[in-house]
C-alpha cells in the first residue's frame, strides 16, 4: 500500500532545497527528490559509530535500551528541518523515504542493524493520520525494511491519545503531554525481541521514552531507537 502512494507521486522536477533541476539525462541513474550537492552538505552525526552519544543519552535510563542514532542534526530553518517540514505537513514522504535509504547506505560499514528482529514506527493517532494522509515514520520504516530485510511491524503499538504537537510543549510540558499516549496489544508475541523504534525527528526524546515505557509487557524485548535527525 505504501509503494503504492510512493508511486502514485510525481516525480519533483527540482530539488526543495536549492530549486536545481532533477532529471536524470542518464537512464542509468535513477530520478532523486533532493540533488547531491544538497544531499552532500547536510551535516551529518555519525552517531552509527559514535557509542555514548547525545541521542542515547535520553534514553539510556531504561534498562532495556541497547542503542540509539540520528542520522542527521538539524536546527530551526535549516535545510534538514526544511526537508522534514516538507515530509510531515507538505505531502512529500518521499523526501524522509530518500534520507532513510542514505542513512542505510552510510550505516553499511558499521553493526548498528545487526540483530534487530522488527521496526516499529512511531505511530500516529488515527485521527491525526487521517487528516495527513499517511504517517511519515512508516516511510523510514519501509526503507530501512526495504534494504535491511528485517520486517516492520505497525499492529501492536496504537497511539490512544492525540496529544497536541510535542514543538508546541516546553520543558515538563513535554513529558506530560506525552504521558499514556501508548497501548499495546498482544505483547506476548514480542517476547524477547529486539526492537527498532523509528521516527522522523529526537528533540527531548520525550515521545519515544513514553513509548518504550508503553512496552514494558514486552516480556524480555530490547530496544534501540533510529531518527532522521536530532536536534542540537
Ligand atoms: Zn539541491
Amino acid at each position: 500500500m505504501l509503494s503504492q502512494y510512493i508511486g502514485s507521486f510525481l516525480f519533483p522536477q527540482r530539488c526543495p532545497l536549492c530549486g536545481c533541476s532533477l532529471e536524470s539525462t542518464d537512464s542509468k541513474i535513477p530520478n532523486r527528490h533532493i540533488c547531491p550537492t544538497c544531499l552532500h552538505s547536510l551535516e551529518h552525526t555519525q552517531q552509527f559509530v559514535l557509542r555514548d552519544n547525545i541521542t542515547e543519552d535520553l534514553f539510556v535510563a531504561n534498562n532495556r535500551f541497547e542503542r540509539a542514532a540520528a542520522y542527521l542534526f538539524y536546527d530551526k530553518g535549516d535545510k534538514v528541518s526544511r526537508l522534514i517540514q516538507l515530509a510531515k505537513y507538505g505531502r512529500h514522504p518521499e523526501l524522509i523515504y530518500e534520507l532513510t535509504r542514505e542513512a542505510v547506505s552510510d550505516s553499511l560499514q558499521t553493526d548498528f542493524f545487526d540483530d534487530i528482529d522488527v521496526i516499529i514506527p512511531i505511530p500516529l493517532h488515527p485521527r491525526r493520520y487521517r487528516q495527513r494522509g499517511y504517517n511519515q515514520s512508516d516511510y523510514i520504516a519501509q526503507a530501512l525494511s526495504e534494504t535491511l530485510h528485517i520486517p516492520t511491524d505497525v499492529s501492536h503499538v496504537q497511539r490512544i491519545r492525540n496529544n497536541q504537537r510535542q514543538a508546541l510543549s516546553k520543558g515538563k510540558d513535554r513529558e506530560k503531554n506525552v504521558e499514556g499516549i501508548f497501548a499495546v496489544n498482544h505483547p506476548e508475541e514480542m517476547y524477547r525481541q529486539h526492537i527498532l523504534i523509528v521516527d522522523d525527528v529526537i528533540t527531548t526524546g520525550s515521545t519515544i521514552r513514553s513509548c518504550m515505557e508503553a512496552m514494558e509487557p514486552f516480556r524480555g524485548a530490547r530496544f534501540s531507537v533510529f531518527a532522521i535527525a536530532k536536534a542540537r
